[in-house]
């Protein structure tokens, strides 16, 4: 060994030393933090179907490459990070000796080639990725973009660092090839012999090169180490156990999506009918009382920002930014934790658990952190602005759309039920919705025996559950379908069609109360437990002797669709729900439905949310426009997945939108946008909400928003009267 190498292995074992030290403590502090949270005993279920999701998701980029430049360039960095580790090690070899080399493989032609090929590719990905980020920096002219809000420092940091470790594997190769002491042909590692020509020979460059590659490597384990929060290095490491402990594995789409989680207390599913507010959890009032889960989610955020992107409340200039509400969680909680670790923090009833001795040792700023209101004005010092607590539409954009599968619907709705069950906190106005579920099982407080008014003037029976001997389907009507002027046309449209086909079907009438949806989405899970207990046991009794695949049941309602067919489970009912437009288009296709006059003038879809990114639904819709339009369906740019939301999700349609743009408006807009005349939707909340749009912007003799069931019962049975130009109000 030279002197040169006694010196480059000194420094190399030395910052190695204290980087693996500082690393530990990290690590060791991370698990503190996440251990702080609530039990979540389901998320050991189904280890199997979870290790193959995560080796499918990460190996195969699965959520990454739905933005395809991104996600290839990405790939081949994360390929090249956990090859090109090797090459790190390799350099440890290096240090010593400078013709040093791995055992075993390092010799290797196949190794070789293999490093050399992920080098170059990894090259192409970093460079890739660090154009977009300086294309879409926030601070250029004009600059709101994903990475708005992001800590851009760590992300070029991480950049750098990866672009740097990377040309140094190249250069210590470079050496080799100068000096004559590398061992791999020219055919299989071209690049390396191209650089070791343009490299002087220096007998100890490879060991000079190989101690700057892990003085970088280990500079940057040093930085993350010192920064815990650091999500954009951290998540290397933290996506692994993040997307194997994701809710749900079986779904194709964020696993946060579809139904909400139930509410829990200590890890199990909480009763009503035996909860006690001073010694159960009802929601989240303190950071600490998310699940470890939650907390895992908040350390694993890669600031990426591509929930922002899509998020409606942030395109809309409201204060809501998914990463942004993230990335306050994740800060506060880490920032709180020492106050946690040392025993501090408040009981049920608020009081505090620590004794003065054992806050005494912290500082003040943890201390300060303790006393944080979780929601709150800036004004209280909250670390979540009511304001961004009610934003939200839960449109599942931002679970869709995250890498690294976190479940930030969950999250806030969490949130949402500590304010509503305990602090009776929420936008007044949604106060009469909630009185008038409570009341008149139904939002808008319209007189339960006005439910089957719809079926007046109808020229066949609606037969109602109980008067038929059988029925294939039980026709859930929904709230708004019952006393919503225009929701009431698609059920009548529905009906009509469902009657034209001979689909032999019955109602529930007055027997049918307000699925709960928009209790649950403010947050009040007593009221929506309430109502689901009510519906399951009327449905078990419509269904009774009937094994799950025959308890069918059509909705016409995105948000019944969901409730009944992914939550009431829950609560022990079991059914099997499809969307209105799921069965038309089954009927149509099995020629029990023929479209025979095509409607004209252009239409376009929005897809809506609980019916396309929450379940998955974006075919049926358009094979029944397909098949009762002319032409072609004109696509919006945004649709399917990338749908934007109408706004009236999370029972925001029962709240006021009194900051940024309209959602409905921005929609509409875009609807416009495509010359269509005829706007098609599969939700009554959408279609209020679309309507309302178009006639605010004055457009409502040029532009009809219809449900896909009356354009396709206008194609089936175009002598059937259209009907007056469609109102708002609500029947009672
Ligand atoms: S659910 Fe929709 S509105 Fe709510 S934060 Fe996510 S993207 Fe934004
Ligand atoms: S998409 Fe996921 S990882 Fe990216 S910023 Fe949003 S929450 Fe974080």
């Amino acid at each position: 060994m030279g002197s040169v190498q006694i010196v480059t292995t000194i420094l190399a074992a030395g910052i190695t030393a204290v980087a693996v030290w500082l690393a530990v403590r990290a690590v060791m502090k991370m698990t503190a933090v996440i251990r702080l949270g609530q039990p979540a005993p389901e998320r050991f279920a189904d280890k199997g179907a979870r290790t193959r999701k995560m080796l499918v998701e990460t190996a195969g980029h699965t959520r990454m490459l739905k933005w395809g430049v991104v996600g290839a360039a990405h790939w081949f960095v994360m390929v090249g990070f956990i090859v090109l580790s090797l090459l790190v090690l390799e350099a440890y070899f290096e240090v010593v000796t400078p013709t040093g080399g791995l055992p075993v493989i390092g010799h290797w032609t196949v190794f070789g080639l293999a490093t050399e090929i992920i080098t170059v590719l990894g090259l192409v990905g970093i460079l890739v990725l660090m154009a977009i980020r300086l294309r879409n920096r926030p601070s250029r002219p004009g600059g709101r973009s994903r990475f708005t809000g992001s800590t851009m420092w760590q992300g070029y940091f991480v950049e750098w660092i990866v672009l740097l470790v990377l040309v140094f594997g190249l250069v210590i190769r470079g050496f080799k090839v100068a000096t004559d002491h590398f061992e791999y042909p020219v055919w299989a590692t071209p690049v390396s012999h191209a650089v070791g020509a343009i490299l002087p020979d220096w007998s100890d460059g490879a060991s000079v090169a190989a101690l700057i590659k892990i003085v970088i490597s280990m500079t940057w384990l040093i930085v993350i180490s010192l920064n815990v929060t650091m999500g954009v290095a951290w998540h290397r490491f933290l996506a692994f156990p993040n997307i194997f402990f994701k809710r749900d594995p079986e779904k194709p789409a964020g696993s946060g999506l579809g139904p909400l989680r139930p509410m829990t207390s200590q890890g199990k599913p909480l009763d009503f009918e035996e909860a006690d507010p001073e010694k159960d959890q009802f929601g989240v009032a303190q950071v600490e009382q998310f699940t470890w889960k939650g907390l895992l989610d908040f350390s694993t955020c890669t600031e990426c920002g591509r929930c922002q992107s899509q998020c409606p409340a942030w395109n809309t200039g409201k204060p809501l930014s998914p990463k942004l509400l993230v990335l306050s969680l994740r800060d506060h909680a880490y920032a709180k934790a020492p106050y946690l670790l040392a025993g501090g923090g408040k009981d049920l009833t608020g009081e505090e658990k620590a004794t003065q001795a054992q806050l005494a040792h912290l500082d003040v700023l943890s201390l300060a952190e303790g006393d944080k209101p979780l929601i709150g004005t800036a004004e209280e010092g909250g670390v979540i602005d009511p304001d961004v607590l009610w934003s939200c539409t839960t449109c599942g954009a931002c679970v869709e759309q995250c890498p690294v599968d976190i479940e930030h619907v969950d999250h806030i709705v969490d949130m949402r039920r500590y304010q509503v069950l305990i602090e009776s906190s929420f936008p007044s106005e949604a106060g009469v919705m909630l009185r008038n579920l409570e009341n008149k099982g139904n939002p808008w407080g319209a007189p339960q025996n006005t439910r089957e008014d719809w079926t007046k003037g109808l020229d066949f029976e609606v037969p109602r559950v109980g008067e038929v001997d059988d029925f294939e389907y039980l026709f859930w009507v929904g709230c708004a379908g019952a006393f919503e002027d225009r929701a009431k046309k698609t059920t009548r449209a529905v009906a009509t069609l469902l009657n034209e086909a001979g689909v032999s079907f019955a109602i529930l009438g007055e027997g049918e109360t307000c699925s709960g949806d928009p209790a649950r989405r403010i947050g009040n899970e007593f009221v929506f437990q309430m109502l689901a207990q009510q519906n399951v046991e009327t449905l078990n009794e419509a269904f009774e002797g009937r094994e799950k695949t025959k308890r069918k049941i059509v909705a016409t309602c995105p948000h019944c669709f969901n409730t009944l067919g992914n939550e009431y489970g829950q609560l022990g009912g079991e059914f099997e729900v499809v969307h209105h437009t799921q069965l038309l288009a089954h009927l149509v296709s099995t020629g029990k439905l023929t479209p025979v006059q095509p409607v004209d003038g252009g239409v376009t879809y929005h897809d809506p949310c609980y019916l396309g990114r929450h379940n998955r639904v974006f075919a049926a819709p358009r094979e029944v426009l397909g098949d009762s339009i002319q032409g072609e369906l004109t696509e919006m740019p945004r649709n399917s997945e990338r749908s934007f939301c109408c706004g009236a999700g999370g029972a925001r349609m029962w709240m006021e939108e009194k900051i940024g743009k309209r959602i409905n408006v921005d929609r509409v807009e875009e609807a416009m946008a495509t010359g269509a005349k005829t706007v098609a939707v599969g939700c009554p909340f959408c279609s209020t909400m679309l309507n309302d749009g178009v006639n605010g912007k004055g457009a409502g003799e040029q532009v009809e928003v219809i449900d896909v069931a009356s354009v396709l019962l206008r194609s089936v049975k175009p002598e059937q009267p259209r009907g007056d130009k469609e109102s708002t109000s609500v029947a009672g």
